[in-house]
């Protein structure tokens, strides 16, 4: 169906794919512009049910239900890229999905979403597709080593890849790494990583938050500290990829793009990935911005003009991973803001929630 919609009306509601904290902190955000939210989720214990009652428990492939989802909503967004590509284009099919389902086959591909940036000359690292071992091995010559070989679905938090430092670690690799085909990088000796949340409204506008400076801890992210430690014309260069990104996409919502600082002289940027939803390296924004990135997607999802997303105060994020989440509420000062996702188990590695600590007012 043609994205062409009238703002939503408050009393409106917005279909969420996706039951996780970040369906949570869209559905409270929806709330607070008096728009409803209904959540779609496989899982019945989902943090984003505690919020609204409007919810749909059933699985991403059962048409019916995506149908019967579909037809009591207004419009569609997701908080997950790896929604399958056929519930997309069922949803797309009855209502608008927003972002559209190009950011979606895009974002949920390593090899597309390299090509695709690529193609709008935005730095990335060297890559091949690698389809078999005898491909890896010339894609080892081309490269170069260190690399990191990559599945090219279905990875995230570090989960899916290798480093590869020494020809010989080839082929346990590509064997052990599933499903084929495989993307190699060459390794990024970066300095930093840093990431940008950037949103375009229905109407064209564009405006990124901040960039936020991320370290990461067994591969999930830490902290994101604001503002990032880089040079202003770093800054600004990552602002207009992240613009640039968008505008090509012909994107509707919020997206996060994370980028390797590469230092030296004349220090640069590579981007590691894009993400088309609201971001983790982005809560920061709920405690010290005009306008946070939650309410940001909503505003863009229901055709209504973005918000200011102007920081007024420095700002650190903290996840808190597994039982980190008993610092609250005992440990917690006044400077801290805290976020609990209401998740009843703390599994070792789980995002249990996150503390904005805010460092000074500007
Ligand atoms: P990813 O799942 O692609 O976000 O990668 C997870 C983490 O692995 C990144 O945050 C980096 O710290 C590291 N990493 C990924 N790709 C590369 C690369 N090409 N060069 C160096 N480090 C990488």
């Amino acid at each position: 169906m043609a994205d062409t919609f009238a703002a939503l009306r408050p009393g409106a509601t917005i279909g969420i794919l996706g039951g996780g904290q970040l369906g949570r902190m869209l559905a409270l955000a929806a709330a607070k512009l008096g728009l409803k939210s209904h959540i779609y989720c496989p899982d019945p214990q989902s943090p984003a049910f505690d919020v609204t009652p409007l919810k749909t428990v059933a699985a991403y492939d059962d048409a019916s239900a995506l149908r019967a989802f579909a037809a009591e909503v207004d419009v569609i967004t997701y908080e997950f890229e790896n929604v399958p590509a056929a519930t997309a284009e069922i949803l797309a099919s009855l209502k608008p999905l927003r972002p559209g389902a190009n950011a979606l086959a895009i974002s949920q591909d390593r090899l597309a979403e390299k090509s695709f940036l690529a193609s709008k000359n935005i730095p990335v690292a060297p890559y091949r597709a690698v389809h078999s071992l005898d491909e890896l091995n010339n894609a080892i010559s081309a490269i170069g080593l260190p690399a990191v070989l990559k599945t090219t679905r279905l990875g995230y938090d570090g989960k899916g890849q290798r480093v590869l430092r020494a020809p010989e670690d080839a082929a346990s690799a590509f064997a052990d790494l599933k499903p084929h085909p495989l993307v190699l990088e060459g390794f990024v000796d970066f300095e930093k990583e840093i990431s940008v949340v950037v949103a375009r409204g229905a109407d064209g506008t564009v405006r990124a938050f901040d960039s936020a400076e991320n370290v990461h801890r067994d591969h999930i992210l830490f902290t994101s500290t604001v503002p990032a430690e880089i040079a202003p014309g770093i800054a600004k260069h990552a602002a207009m990829l992240a613009k640039v990104i968008v505008v090509a996409l012909d994107y509707v919502g919020v997206l996060g793009v994370e980028f390797f600082v590469v230092g030296g002289e004349r220090p640069s940027l590579v981007v590691n990935e894009i993400a088309p939803r609201v971001h983790n390296s982005g809560h920061w924004t709920e405690a010290v911005c005009l306008t946070d990135q939650f309410e940001q997607h909503i505003r863009a999802v229901a055709g209504w003009p973005l918000g200011d997303p102007q920081r007024y105060a420095d700002v650190v994020m903290q996840n808190l991973i597994g039982d980190e989440v008993d610092i609250v509420p005992g440990g917690i000062d006044g400077d801290t803001q805290p976020h609990l996702y209401g998740k009843t188990e703390a599994r070792p590695g789980r995002k249990m929630g996150h503390i904005n600590r805010i460092v000074r007012a500007n």
